[in-house]
């Protein structure tokens, strides 16, 4: 390389080293009189015009020297860019002057440096505003985050499922936030690329930028959100140190609102890219750890941007750039609002309302740019607005949607992955479009099939809000102002074995509170011909069905010529964590079964599945028709949602972070008496809180509900007296998460006062 550089360039190395570089070599050579870089790239007719192009940049910001930029030096034929063969292999090579100092990452930066950041990087970027070159106008690379779609297909070398989700997440929010606002954006050629490595520290100011090899001609603010992401990916502070990025960067070259209001998706774009490309080298390159250093940062920063809400990290650039922060609409304006058309009928959570704006995974953004984490609702099951369930419904949508009627290959489909979930015996499914459909379906079915009118029901069961739902539901029927029991409906007692009257204390209460049923069977008049129940009563208060008490109460209902439905409509698809479906906890097979809510992940679609003798009960000539059951786009979300379940591992997760949950609540319980039983399964908990006497205590469970939903954290409560905590997160939820809903929990206990 000596005699290279010397009979090229009429250098004479004393010394030479080599220097870091992600795809290329780098040397530092030492003369007698100065120190000089001598970079070297595998030739290509790309590589040789990019670097042609980068030493017209680093000439032109060198012109009139303000910021310390490395200088081209040329060969002696007057050429900075040269193709010379070093040992065998022809390489693109250039020589930069080298720029003395320390880098950014090997010091502790304060936020002064960070505003320096900013400012360097605006009076660079003012300058080449000017700058114009065809060669980086038409360059399009990975590293530039206008072009994060060309790192999609990396998405498939992320080997953890549930991360690449949240990568997938972001790439759909690039898709519908910034693609359609990209012609509104300012563009210039920028550096690209303001990492720890790439900028010089002096006395906590930058003292100089170094490699343009991602010079790119991109949205200028860009710029800012490279250098934001780098300022701060590392640290446990936040955006902390991105602030003072941006305020420095807008003191010199102003920020304007459209850019703004999508920095927040670019930082995420850009640490997407960082996953991506990281991910792919791991798969292409495992002896490059090069590519990897920033990886376990980047997922850091991808997940705390999730954390926040975007409108929260908006506004903080707002206020960082004295725009006007949002004022959102008020609460008590939205109530009015939503008052004029919607019934009261339809009841509002929490005494102080929470205004909705958007959700991903397990957490609920408002329109004040709070983020909640939701540990109550179980509808988003594999998580808010998960990237594959929106695609497949999106994409579905916008191709066909139709009926039953027609054939189309995703009702098979569907039906035959759902099925192979449950038992051989269980083998056909009719698509309805909620729980309730399924409910009033299915009792519609069993009466068909036993010719018998008579359903024994539970006590504080729910199971719908049709006529029918009503009619089987003594949560409803039985309310101070609900209809009443039918005289079909046979209602037997809740096996509940905290309260009830055989205790988890006690031997086998399941099977007491079974045979207590089995007794009164042997009296009713009238046979029952359905009996309906769910493995955990939700409204109930979150009561698990005790041990052995199906087995019995199946047998029993089955010797009578009855059918038994199992209604998992809160219960099903991997929640309780040991068990895909609530009725294996009780080793039974039940005749029919309702599915709903998490089916879909807040689209609507419910299911009958039930064995071919019953489905054929019910072809009796009399067609059954749903417009939207089963429709195409349903199937493809569906099958969706049973993908992720299984891509994600989700049952299992629901089983590990639900038994740690489980074990924070009852140690909590070791410690306080107000919580009087803490049950359930999986990711499906209730918690029970009494007074010091024992007595149910709806103001505790009230307040503490309160207290979470002030504190950001979404958890509700249910049962005969309103006194139990449910918790019913979606299932990706996590162990920290679980950690801070039980902290909390513990606070609001504490800040509870009986007067
Ligand atoms: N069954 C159970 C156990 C439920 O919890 C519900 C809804 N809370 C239903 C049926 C009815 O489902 P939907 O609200 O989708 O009609």
């Amino acid at each position: 390389m000596k005699k290279v550089l010397n009979k090229h360039a009429g250098i004479l190395p004393l010394e030479i080293k080599k220097l870091n570089g992600y795809e290329n070599e780098n040397f530092l050579v030492t003369t007698a009189t100065n120190k000089i870089v001598f970079k070297t790239y595998l030739f290509s007719k790309e590589i040789y015009i990019q670097n042609k192009a980068e030493s017209e940049a680093l000439e032109f910001l060198n012109q009139n020297q303000q910021e310390q930029i490395p200088k081209p030096i040329s060969f002696l034929d007057g050429s900075y860019v040269k193709v010379i063969m070093l040992h065998g292999v022809n390489k693109v090579c250039r020589i930069l002057s080298y720029i003395e100092g320390e880098f950014w990452g090997e010091n502790i930066a304060l936020p002064a440096f960070f505003t320096s950041l900013g400012v360097f990087l605006a009076n660079m970027d003012k300058r080449l505003i000017s700058f114009e070159n065809g060669d980086i106008k038409s360059k399009v690379h990975e590293w530039d985050i206008q072009h994060l779609n060309l790192n999609r297909k990396y998405l498939a070398d992320i080997n953890d499922h549930h991360k690449r989700s949240v990568a997938h997440y972001f790439f759909n929010q690039f898709d519908d936030k910034v693609v359609p606002a990209a012609s509104s954006l300012r563009k210039s050629v920028i550096h690209n690329d303001a990492n720890e490595w790439n900028v010089l520290f002096d006395k906590n100011k930058v003292s100089g930028v170094i490699d343009f090899g991602d010079i790119s001609y991109s949205f200028l603010i860009n710029e800012v959100a490279t250098a934001m992401v780098y300022a701060c990916y590392d640290k446990q502070n936040g955006l902390e140190n991105a602030i003072p990025v941006l305020k420095g960067y807008h003191s010199v070259f102003p920020i304007n609102e459209v850019e703004l209001g999508l920095l927040y998706y670019l930082m995420a774009a850009k640490l997407c890219i960082s996953v991506c490309k990281a991910a792919n080298s791991k798969k292409t390159n495992p002896k490059n750890k090069y590519a990897q250093v920033s990886e376990k940062y980047a997922w850091n920063m991808l997940f705390y941007l999730l954390s926040i809400s975007p409108t929260e990290a908006e506004n903080k650039f707002r206020k960082a750039t004295e725009h006007k922060t949002f004022t959102p609409p008020t609460i008590k304006e939205g109530v009015l609002t939503r008052n004029k058309h919607i019934s009261n009928a339809l009841s509002l959570s929490y005494k102080d309302p929470v205004y909705m704006e958007s959700a991903a995974f397990q957490y609920m953004y408002d329109v004040n740019g709070n983020s909640f984490l939701d540990a109550y609702n179980n509808i988003p099951h594999v998580g808010h607005c998960h990237p594959k369930v929106v695609r497949a419904g999106q994409k579905q949508m916008a191709k066909l949607n139709t009926n039953t009627r027609y054939m189309y290959d995703l009702l098979p489909q569907y039906a035959e992955k759902l099925l192979s979930k449950f038992p051989k015996k269980l083998n056909r499914v009719f698509f309805v479009n909620s729980g309730s459909a399924a409910s009033d379906l299915a009792i519609r079915m069993a009466k068909k099939h036993t010719g018998q009118k008579n359903i024994m029901v539970m006590q504080h069961g729910y199971h719908g809000n049709t006529q029918l739902g009503i009619e089987i539901s003594d949560y409803k029927f039985s309310n101070k102002t609900g209809p009443g029991q039918h005289k079909d409906i046979f209602r037997v007692e809740i096996p509940d074995t905290y309260r009830g009257r055989y205790k988890k204390t006690e031997d086998k209460p399941g099977v007491s509170y079974a045979k207590d049923i089995v007794e009164q069977l042997k009296n009713i008049k009238d046979k029952v011909g359905t009996f309906i129940c769910e493995p955990i009563i939700g409204c109930g208060g979150q009561i698990p069905l005790p041990e052995g008490y199906l087995k019995i109460v199946y047998e029993a209902i089955r010797t009578q010529g009855g059918v038994c439905i199992s209604d998992e409509v809160q219960t099903g698809f991997g929640r309780l964590g040991d068990w895909f479906w609530g009725y294996e906890m009780q080793e039974v097979v039940p005749d029919m079964v309702i599915l709903g809510k998490p089916m879909g992940n807040g689209h609507p679609i419910g299911a009958v599945v039930c064995s071919e003798s019953i489905a054929n009960s019910f072809s009796n000539g009399l067609e059954f028709f749903s417009s939207f059951g089963g429709n195409p786009v349903s199937c493809a979300i569906g099958l969706a949602v049973l993908e992720v379940i299984e891509d994600e591992n989700l049952q299992q997760r629901a089983k590990e972070t639900g038994a740690y949950y489980k074990t924070l609540f009852l140690n909590l319980q070791e410690k306080y008496n107000c919580i009087g039983d803490v049950r359930g399964a999986g990711l499906f908990l209730g918690i029970e809180m009494v007074s010091p006497n024992g007595e149910a205590d709806a103001n505790l469970a009230q307040h503490i509900k309160n207290e979470l939903r002030a504190r950001f954290i979404l958890i509700s409560t249910d049962g005969p007296f309103d006194n139990v905590i449910k918790t019913k997160p979606p299932l990706i939820f996590n162990k920290k998460d679980a950690f801070k809903v039980v902290e909390e929990f513990e606070r609001s206990i504490n800040s509870f006062s009986r007067l």
